[in-house]
């Protein structure tokens, strides 16, 4: 039987530990989620009937400030996932050196399935049943697979209805009108997107000999496709959960985004205006695209897409984890027999939380920022930890994903220390 998703994550902790000096207490520490929340949401449903839901949040470690995770509305939402995930959003938010914790939630469900009032008064049962867990200062939430800035508002909305007070900051991916920020919409496209400009180059890549498929057309994959499309690169494949187009000359990214649009589904499409031809492609499966002979081969959907099972198939000399946990650590050993470099999702996605972490200082301070001064920040911070992640992965031979490990568990073991270690026992302190 395979190992759990938590077990599995927790590998490349172990991978990374034995490069740094940190104290057993924090390494011990850091192994186990602080405190995880299981809850049942009973929801009134459309038809008069009562329907009780699945939900969780974990708070994985708040050491270096509140946890910070978002909500994810999926089928196969488990605590094993939801542990998980707190535990990358740990790993993610010192890998930035943003003051947050980690932490996440999710309630296991078909969003699809529910109408929006049904769904309005799912996320407000959600807000319900783990008020006394969350806050701005405590545990602060943000969206991820199927939630939205339009949920987002729900929840912040209930959640200062509980407080009697308007409590924005308790939750990050707001509506604007509620104290959202500008650029968070894009904000994990453009992360990855300064991540690759910033990585490509190192490599001798230049955009119009670059090619590139994207597994995944959502809010992540389908921005970043667009983004890169822009600046030259050949997105020659893209996905979604039903299937993937291929395009040998590269697609037309603004066109795909188009008619997804108004139909939902991808098409290899020209449009021009509001008329849309289909053009040249191959249809493939999601496997198929995985291992196509491009350059670089970005997973933006769910975890555990590359596994030992296909990891030998994968053709693509490098990786960009867009979507958190997309390869199992049984793959890793065999991409790097193979030659090829992964760059990890605890970096390449964490744009997303470092706009988070703009908007609660936005809430907080009463202040709002421009949409260039967002961008030119978030732009600072993912060059600055990408270049010293790249550092310490050229100086100690090691690869990217236990070089930003490394990095994240120096702040963390720090801050775990500061709090008093074991230590000050065995061997006194000054005064
Ligand atoms: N869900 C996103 C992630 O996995 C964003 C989290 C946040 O903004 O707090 O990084």
């Amino acid at each position: 039987m395979s190992d759990s998703l938590f077990i599995d994550a927790s590998k490349r902790l172990q991978a990374a530990l034995k490069y740094v000096s940190i104290s057993d207490d924090a390494s011990e520490r850091l192994k186990h989620p602080k405190v995880s929340l299981s809850v049942s949401i009973p929801v009134r449903m459309d038809d008069g009937s009562l329907k009780i839901f699945q939900g969780y949040r974990v708070r994985y470690d708040d050491t270096r400030g509140p946890a910070k995770g978002g909500v994810r509305y999926h089928p196969h939402v488990s605590l094993d996932e939801v542990q998980s995930l707190a535990f990358w959003m740990t790993f993610k938010c010192a890998v930035l050196n943003l003051p947050f914790g980690g932490g996440k939630g999710g309630i296991t469900l078909n969003p699809k399935t529910l109408s929006k009032f049904e769904l309005e008064r799912l996320s407000r049962g959600y807000i319900d049943a783990i008020a006394d867990f969350i806050g701005p200062d405590v545990d602060i939430l943000a969206p991820d697979v199927y939630t939205n800035s339009m949920i987002m508002g729900w929840m912040m909305d209930q959640y200062s209805i509980i407080r009697r007070q308007v409590s924005p900051a308790v939750v990050t991916g707001k509506p604007l009108t509620m104290g959202g920020s500008v650029g968070r919409d894009g904000a994990t496209a453009h992360g990855a997107f300064f991540v690759i400009q910033c990585i490509l180059p190192k490599l001798d890549l230049l955009p119009q000999t670059t090619t590139v498929a994207i597994q995944g057309f959502g809010k992540v994959g389908a921005v970043l496709a667009e983004l890169l499309a822009k600046v030259g690169y050949k997105v020659v494949a893209v996905s979604d959960s039903q299937g993937a187009i291929y395009a040998k000359q590269g697609l037309d990214i603004p066109s795909i985004r188009q008619y997804k649009a108004s139909t939902q589904g991808i098409k290899a499409v020209y449009c021009q205006g509001t008329v849309c031809n289909i053009v040249e492609h191959q249809s493939l499966s999601n496997a198929e695209l995985l291992a196509l002979d491009v350059d670089v081969l970005i997973p933006a959907a769910l975890e555990n897409q590359i596994t030992e099972n296909n990891a030998k198939d994968i053709k693509a000399k490098y990786i960009f984890e867009v979507a958190n946990g997309p390869i199992a650590s049984t793959a890793d050993e065999i991409l790097s027999a193979k030659g090829i470099s992964v760059f990890p999702d605890i970096l390449v996605n964490a744009g997303g939380v470092t706009v988070s972490y703009f908007e609660w200082v936005q809430n907080r301070s009463g202040l709002y920022w421009t949409l260039e001064q967002v961008t030119e920040r978030l732009k600072q911070k993912m060059v600055e930890e990408t270049e010293q992640i790249w550092s310490i992965s050229q100086e100690l031979g090691i690869s990217m994903r236990t070089a930003a490990y490394i990095h994240a568990l120096n702040r963390l073991g720090e801050a775990l220390n500061a709090k008093g270690t074991r230590d000050y026992y065995v061997n006194g302190h000054d005064s």
